[in-house]
């Protein structure tokens, strides 16, 4: 019994009973009494010595080997005699051991709130089911938001920089410490008055890093005059390569004829009379070989729709199959899984219908309603796209000329060895 006190969180105060152990639910229950016999007021801090009542709370503790703990606590409730209190009966407080009202003691708390900082809520809520603690994801959220915030301690360099919550709509401030690497507060807004009142707060930075805005300046100048500010890496690169671009788009002529020249160049030294495009192998045709996650996903979506058929609701069937409610809700409108394919990959680029066009275009003559065609088959690129490949194919000689040509030497066809040569890739 000692023994098993002295395992209790607090024993001080506390005194052991009894042990109930419930091994198909896997469950022990300590029945365990408090031993104070004063308490203190918690609206006026009068000390009480006068018991009115017991009642028992139940509340979860760290589980012990395989076995969940509920502690059946019994507790008193206390008269206040203070005249000038308005609190005439109070729950005993045991503030080391639990908070009042709630129904975990502190020190699980405390673990889950580790958990919980270590892997957030999704993760947290699974490893702490598997440590014999069944919380959910929210709780572990919750536990995170009621840890009190770190001190703060002013860096020497902060960085400055704006960031969306949501694009277009709403921006905050981001405060980053450029000495530890770690962002350190986020201001609602990004106006000029909010930066400065928080550098008002907070002196004793020395040097501030920004994007090359004025609204930040005019914020750095009025919080922290005289502090030196330096214009970010980042924010430079990004102007040096906007300025580029904008030089670069004046010289498209020019950029034409380099990459002529570069190809020719290219490929009278590698085939001679060489001349652009075309594959040469098929196109991997990524459509065609279902990925696991694609496979894996289409499998969740038949079990939405068949828990759907069962009457679930929307709600519990993301809470079964672990998707979010938004997800649930999309599969819901289409009874069959249609899978996302990433840009320019499989069956939305035309490289994956170009055994397709041969078939359909070996006259050399484009069928009517081609393009119908090819959006029911899935395709999503643009009728450009589809006219390169089609040139693409003919200059192959993969499909027949448009005429028939008058004894002209086609130039051999290799694929291009070089991107084309557009402003914003150069810059
Ligand atoms: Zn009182």
């Amino acid at each position: 019994m000692q023994a098993l006190t002295e395992l209790l969180p607090h024993p001080e105060h506390l005194k052991f009973q009894s042990l109930q152990l419930d091994q198909d639910r896997e469950q022990s229950t300590l029945v365990v009494a408090s031993t104070q016999l004063t308490n203190q007021c918690p609206v006026c801090r009068h000390t009480s010595h006068q018991i009115h009542s017991h009642y028992q709370r139940t509340v979860s503790d760290l589980p012990w080997a395989k076995y969940r703990i509920v502690i059946a606590l019994r507790v008193h409730k206390f008269f206040c005699r203070n005249q000038a209190c308005e609190r005439r009966i109070f729950t005993e407080r045991l503030p080391e051991l639990v908070a009042p009202g709630a129904r975990r003691t502190q020190r699980l708390d405390e673990q889950l709130s580790e958990i919980a900082l270590a892997l957030g809520g999704a993760a947290g809520a699974r490893l702490s089911r598997k440590l014999g603690c069944d919380v959910s994801r929210t709780t572990l959220l919750r536990l995170i938001l009621q840890l009190p915030l770190p001190q703060l301690v002013t860096p020497k360099t902060l960085g400055v920089d704006d960031f969306s919550f949501r694009r277009r709509q709403t921006y905050g401030t981001l405060l980053v410490d450029l000495d530890q690497h770690r962002p350190i507060a986020i201001l609602p807004g990004r106006e000029a008055q909010t930066l400065a009142s928080w550098l008002q707060q907070h002196p004793g930075v020395e040097t501030l890093s920004r994007d090359r805005s004025k609204i930040y300046k005019r914020g750095m100048n009025e919080g922290a005059p005289g502090v030196t500010q330096v214009a970010d890496r980042f924010h430079l690169m990004q102007n040096l390569a906007s300025v580029l671009e904008q030089v670069l788009s004046s010289h498209s002529k020019d950029l034409k004829a380099a990459q002529v020249n570069y190809r020719l160049a290219q490929g009278q030294t590698q085939v001679p009379n060489a001349c652009l495009i075309v594959p040469d192998e098929p196109p991997p045709d990524v459509a065609a070989q279902p990925s696991a996650h694609r496979q894996q996903r289409g499998a969740l979506h038949q079990q939405v729709w068949k828990l759907y058929n069962q009457g679930w609701s929307s709600a519990a069937i993301a809470h079964q199959v672990g998707m979010s409610l938004r997800t649930v809700q999309r599969d819901l409108r289409k009874p069959n899984y249609a899978p996302v394919y990433p840009r320019g990959s499989g069956k939305r680029s035309i490289e994956a219908y170009k055994d397709y066009l041969q078939q359909r275009c070996a006259s050399g003559q484009r069928p009517k309603g081609l393009m119908q065609e090819l959006r029911q088959l899935g395709y999503r690129g643009s009728e450009r796209s589809l006219q390169r490949a089609l040139q693409q194919l003919r200059q192959a000689k993969v499909i027949a000329p448009k005429r028939l040509p008058l004894n002209q030497v086609f130039p051999k066809v290799v694929k291009p060895l070089l991107s084309s040569l557009t402003p914003s890739r150069l810059s």
